[in-house]
């Protein structure tokens, strides 16, 4: 038999390897923006065409290279940046493993332009399918202008799986911030489609981050400086106020190294218990500089997460210094080591009152018994406050919410057979209450049904929702004092994307200057200020969700707005909010369920009671 093994043609390998480095046009952004910081560029230009998927462009003023280096860096393994094993525990530039240029030029069509200062005439190169198809001499600024064209159209397959231009211009916008902030005194600016969408000048930390994410940052942003033998923990963390519902402005650098670290950010989150619901997440702007030889390098290309040795210290460390960063900006109480464990009782004064002993208040007439034995329905003299219409009596638009019911009771019975029921009927009339500041309680002949608020009216604005985005149908309300909005880069493109639908949901938004939106109208039935929150919240909420498919994204759009529209718990409800809350609730094609399949309403029947005595 013959040998069958035989190496691989360096094209085939460097498509392998462009698998894992190269996996969408961010990450030849990324890869490009990293090599031009490492290359000494104090200005970056990024040029897109189509959400890169076209072309991208990343053109930068650092030192260049020669014609045999020029030629070499698109070797595999070929780097400037490391010699030997050794130098993999002190690295200190983006990039090192030398696989990026030999695996986008696997990928695509690759053209370089590149200079060194002292050289007269640059280098050009045209290189695809891995082979160096052209060189030439050529006149050229100092620096280097790299163009990828036609990303993956050797593997159509992987082609096929880029997501809409929007989504991977989002993905592209992701990795240009988290590059564009490990290097503030480096300008950037990135163009998509001729359209400026980002320009940060170089500047100190704190200026970056405000360019980058609007100006309103500017007043939430509290420092953080803390040094140890371990670690030094600089950047910034946000007032608890402006605490967020969805990820997004969370960073963590490592040595000037993004990374994501889901226990480092259980630390920054514990430093906010209290300060926000545990729901929310506070933006954080994190650079945590360690010895390189207590982290772990040696991980996959495009993986984020970083090891440490000191993982647990660093925890504490970090905790501890948020903490104290909240308290010293008089939002927290700072940790204060030397009397951790005391209890401070202030020094009583001369004009401090004697103190007062508590008081329970009662009321001496109450008798529990009384109020009980006059309601039982046993009793023939039994009178309801309040007539009980039957299922047949009702009116027709509950008779949805009965079937939603009889419904999520079949499905009950089925789990728990035996159970043989007749669903009550329920009285809208004025016997509602409500319990907890989350449940209304609908109390029936023989049964009691208890519904969520605020997923009954969820469901109630998600059917609404939906069908005047299926309608395409506008219920907007003009504002005469129309307001500027302005989003940060992610949220600024969403919004420009989904513009058209938010039309149909109420939000008209016209475009202002500078990643702004001028807010016209707002859904009818909200005050304009609450319009504008709602807003907020559903751009935030449809992130984490969105989905490509048109179908999906209405019900999406909608889900979101529902969320962000619904009313809370602890609302206090009257009784006249409670009956219509339960008759648009029963007007609903689905009220037993809210979208998300969790229950709305639940019936306890007498049965159930019986058994408790
Ligand atoms: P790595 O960055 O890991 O070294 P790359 O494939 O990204 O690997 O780049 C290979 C080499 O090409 C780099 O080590 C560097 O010497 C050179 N190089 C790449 N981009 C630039 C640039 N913009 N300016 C100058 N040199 C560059
Ligand atoms: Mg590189």
């Amino acid at each position: 038999m013959k040998d069958i093994i035989q190496l691989l043609p360096d094209s085939v390998a460097n498509q392998i390897a462009a698998g894992e480095v190269v996996q969408r046009p961010a990450s030849v952004v990324k890869e490009l923006m990293e090599n031009s910081i490492d290359a000494g560029a104090t200005k970056i230009q990024i040029i897109l065409k189509n959400a890169g998927k076209s072309r991208v462009q990343v053109i930068d003023d650092g030192k260049g290279m020669s014609p045999r280096d020029a030629r070499m860096a698109f070797e595999r393994h070929a780097t400037s940046k490391i010699a030997t094993a050794n130098d993999l525990f002190h690295i200190r530039t983006m990039g090192f493993r030398g696989e990026a240029l030999a695996s986008i030029s696997s990928v695509a069509e690759v053209e370089l332009k590149t200079k060194r200062a002292d050289d007269e005439l640059g280098t050009y190169l045209f290189i695809t399918d891995s082979e160096l198809r052209r060189q030439d001499s050529v006149q050229c600024s100092n620096g280097t202008n790299l163009l990828v064209k036609n990303l993956f159209y050797t593997v159509p397959a992987r082609r096929k799986f880029l997501k809409s231009d929007g989504t991977e211009l989002r993905n592209i916008v992701n990795e240009f911030l988290r590059v564009a902030l490990t290097s503030p005194r480096v300008a950037f600016t990135l163009v998509n489609n001729g359209v400026e969408l980002y320009n940060l000048p170089a500047s100190g930390l704190r200026q970056r981050v405000v360019n980058a994410f609007g100006k309103v940052m500017d007043s939430r942003l509290v420092s953080i400086h803390c040094e140890t033998g371990i670690v030094t923990i600089e950047g910034f963390t946000c007032v608890p106020q402006h605490a967020k519902k969805s990820y997004g402005e969370q960073f963590f650098f490592v040595n000037n190294r993004f990374m994501k670290h889901s226990f480092f950010h259980r630390a920054v989150q514990e430093a906010y218990s209290g300060l926000i619901a545990p729901e929310m997440l506070p933006s954080y702007f994190l650079y945590l500089t360690v010895d390189p030889s207590t982290i772990d390098v040696n991980i996959h290309p495009t993986k984020t997460e970083i090891k440490f040795q000191d993982e647990t210290a660093i925890f504490q460390i970090l905790l501890a210094s948020v903490r104290e960063a909240l308290g010293k900006f008089n939002i927290a109480p700072a940790i204060d080591f030397d009397t951790e464990g005391k209890v401070d009782f202030p020094e009583p004064t001369e004009n401090d009152e004697a103190p007062k002993a508590p008081r329970v208040e009662y009321n001496p007439a109450y008798n529990p018994f009384h109020y009980r034995s006059s309601l039982s329905p046993s009793d023939s003299n039994f009178e309801h406050p309040y007539p009980r219409p039957d299922r047949e009596k009702a009116p027709a638009h509950w008779e949805k919410l009965f079937q939603g019911l009889e419904e999520s009771r079949r499905e009950v019975q089925t789990e728990m057979p035996g159970m043989e029921e007749k669903l009550e009927e329920y009285d809208a009339g004025g016997t509602f209450a409500q319990l907890g500041g989350r449940y209304i309680v609908a109390p029936g002949r023989s049964s009691v049904m208890f519904i969520d608020q605020k997923r009954a009216h969820e469901r109630v604005l998600f059917e609404r929702y939906h069908e005047s985005l299926e309608q395409r149908r506008e219920q907007g309300q003009k504002s005469l004092f129309p307001e500027r909005i302005s989003f940060a880069g992610e949220d600024y493109l969403l919004v420009k994307e989904l513009r058209e639908d938010l039309a149909f949901l109420g939000f008209e938004l016209a475009e202002g200057e500078e990643m702004e939106f001028i807010l016209h109208a707002t859904p009818s039935g909200m005050s304009y200020a609450r319009g504008r929150a709602v807003l907020v919240d559903l751009i935030e909420h449809y992130k984490n969700t969105e989905h490509s498919i048109k179908e999906e994204m209405k019900k999406h759009l909608a889900l979101s707005m529902a969320k962000a529209a619904s009313l809370s718990y602890n609302t206090p409800l009257n009784r006249g909010e409670m009956s219509e809350l339960f008759a648009t609730l029963s007007a609903c094609k689905s009220p037993g369920y809210t979208v998300e399949g969790r229950t709305i309403a639940h019936v306890l029947h007498i049965d159930e009671i019986n058994r408790w005595f």
